[in-house]
Parts: structure tokens; sequence; C-alpha cells
């Protein structure tokens, strides 16, 4: 780790933070593929004791939350790392509206007696404080995915919790760039780094912030035990992702604000849902705790299911694909994936990318309208 432990702004952080910098250092932590060390210092095996190249990523994404950072292979590796903090009998909250996998995994294991699963209305932040008191598992995902909605995050985590609860949050949505979960209260901050971090569409990684050196080192523990270890390579190019990601995010998130606002007036769009627009439901909230809206829009054409299949089979520029946080913008029809039959059939989910603007609005026309 370098020496000057410093307190610079996210965006420097992106571009400083897990390199070496002793004289004829690399500047770049090389992509190193090995398994295992010559015995006789510390790191002996890769899945026990990681490598230097996990560890750029570790260090990038750690500074950026204010914490000490995990990495895994995939968000939902991190994930499952969390839910292996339980102890059988647990009680766990999840949100109403939430990551698919996440609701998998939780019910999975309620389904096999190991816990119980408790959904909540992300908006309804009584409910949660209440849940807070008896809890065991805090899983929190704000903005929330599909619906964008905000949870009130400052309150929540101010609740008292009971002790050795964990209060997690999702934060792939907002990236750290627009919020700072662990200031606000959480215990451990959450990204899919497949996302905004990586960016190109090109790696599978999750990375897990925390503050407390107890916690950090049962999430090492977890990742030792369950083999849920990155690749190097996909950490090289997490890293190499993490470098632009404020310049990504800026671009996405300026044309995002605008094909949102010039989508709540189309003919062929019944309903949007931003957290930038006045008319979200979550808008004040959002307002108060993000530095910026994020680069996701979701909006219900009008018709049906079919003419929302259209949509997306017509886009030109804009991929016909899964997925976010990538430089290419993309678009599904959310209802569409098992599991999701509770939206609404029309609901689009968009990912806006990099493009020039007033392209992406051109190809969204012509695919909502059919031409
Ligand atoms: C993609 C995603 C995940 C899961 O991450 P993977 O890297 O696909 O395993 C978790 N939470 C959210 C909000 C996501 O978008």
């Amino acid at each position: 780790m370098s020496s000057d432990k410093p307190s610079r702004s996210l965006e420097s952080t992106l571009v400083a933070a897990g390199r070496d910098t002793h004289p004829g250092a690399p500047l770049n932590r090389p992509l190193v593929p090995a398994s295992n060390f010559v015995l006789g210092a510390s790191r002996a095996y890769a899945r026990d004791g990681g490598t230097p190249t996990w560890e750029a990523l570790e260090e990038v994404v750690g500074e950026l939350e204010g914490g000490r950072a995990v990495a895994f292979a995939s968000g939902m590796a991190a994930i499952a790392a969390v839910f292996d903090q339980m102890r059988l009998g647990a009680r766990v909250v999840i949100p109403d509206d939430c990551y698919q996998g996440v609701v998998g995994l939780a019910e999975r294991g309620a389904d096999k007696g190991f816990w119980s699963v408790e959904r909540i209305d992300l908006e309804d932040t009584v409910a949660w404080v209440e849940a807070c008191a008896g809890a065991d598992l805090i899983w929190l995902e704000s903005p929330s995915n599909p619906l964008l909605t905000v949870a009130d995050l400052r309150t929540i985590c101010a609740a008292p919790r009971k002790p050795g609860a964990l209060l997690a949050v999702d934060n792939t949505f907002a990236t750290p760039l627009n919020q700072q979960p662990l200031d606000l209260g959480a215990d451990l901050s959450l990204q899919s780094a497949t996302k905004f971090i990586g960016g190109h569409s090109d790696l599978l990684a999750g990375v897990i912030a925390v503050r407390s050196g107890e916690l950090e080192s049962a999430l090492r523990r977890s990742r030792t035990l369950s083999g849920a270890t990155p690749g190097a390579l996909e950490s090289f190019l997490a890293v190499r992702g993490a470098r632009t990601m404020a310049l990504r995010l800026e671009r996405a998130q300026q044309s995002a604000g605008l094909l949102a606002q010039r989508l709540q007036t189309h003919p062929c769009v019944a309903r949007v849902r931003y957290p930038g627009l006045a008319s979200h439901p979550s808008h004040a909230i959002a307002a108060d705790q993000l530095s910026g809206f994020g680069t996701i829009v979701t909006f219900d054409g009008v018709g049906d299911a079919s003419t929302a299949d259209a949509v997306c089979r017509r886009v030109r520029l804009i991929r016909h694909a899964t997925s976010l946080g990538a430089v290419e913008s993309s678009i599904e029809r959310r209802g569409a994936i098992p599991g999701q039959e509770h939206l609404p059939s029309t609901l689009l989910r968009l990912s806006v990318g990099i493009e020039n603007a007033e392209e992406l609005w051109a190809d969204l026309d012509q695919a909502l309208r059919g031409a």
C-alpha cells in the first residue's frame, strides 16, 4: 500500500490508488496470474493470501469507499459471503424491490431453514427502523433495481441495531462516487464491480468495503473457504476500468438526466422513473443523499409487453442486453426475466452509456415510434 495515505478527491483516488510508487516499480500493478508463491513469506497460496493484482482492486475500492475492501469473483460471490456470516435461525430483512440474485439466495436459505426472510418496502423508513431492532442482517439496496427507489439510509443506519447485526448496502447502482454508505453508518458497502467499476461489460467481480477489521477478516475467511476468489485478469481489468469511472459516470449521468426529461413528454411513454425527476417518489431523499442521480432510467412504454419487446428489437445504437454501468447503452424489458413478473409488463430499463446523447435520443425515439 502506498505510504501517502491521503485524503484526496474520489476522482483522484480512482486514478492514483492501487499503485506501487517505489523507484523502478511499474506504474500499473502488474497482472500476476499466480496460484502460489515461494514459501518463506506471509503469502503462500493465492486463495488464502491473495495476489498483488487483487490487492490493487481492493486498495482502489477500499480508499474510494473510505474503508478496507475484499474482492470476490462476482457481485453474487460477495453477497454470498455476507449471508455466510449468518448463524442458524437468523432474521434477514431485504427490500421489496431488490436484485433478483439476492432474493434467490435469501429465499433458498429460508426454504432450507437457515434463516427467516422479511421483505420491506424501501420507502417505509419506519418499518426499516423497527426491523433494525430485531434483524441479524439488514440488507438495503439503494437506489433499487429496477424501480430506482431511494431508501432513507441516514435514518435507517442510525437506528439501534441488535448487537452483532450487520447492515449492508448494495451500492452498485449509486457507485461510491454518488453515495458513501460507510459514512452514512452502514457496516458494509457492496459493489458488483461487473457494472460501473469494470465499466466495459468484459468481466465479473464483486467488492465489499468495511471499516471493522473483524468483519474484514470474517469476509476474507468466507472467501478462502468458499473459493470465491477474483480472477487475475478480471481484477486487472476492473482496476483499469476504475481509472476512468469518474469521467464515464459524469458523461452517462448527464445524458441519463436529459433522456429522462425528454422521455417524460414522449407520446409513446406512459411513465418515467428516474430519481432526478421531480415526479419520482424518492426525488427529495435522492437529492439529499446522493451526489448524482445515476445512469439508469426506467420507463413504461405505452402498449403491452409485445410493444415493449418491439422497442428492444428496434434499437440500433443502444444494445438489447441486460446488465448496466458500461460504456455502451443497453435496454431490456425487466418483466421478461423469470422472477420479475411483479413488475409492470411494459417496464424497460435503460442503462445510459457514454455515446453521443443526441444520437441516443434519436435511437430511442425511432425505436419507440416504430418508424
Ligand atoms: C449485477 C448486480 C449484482 C450481482 O453482481 P454480479 O457481478 O452479476 O454477480 C448485485 N446487485 C446489483 C444491484 C447488481 O446490479
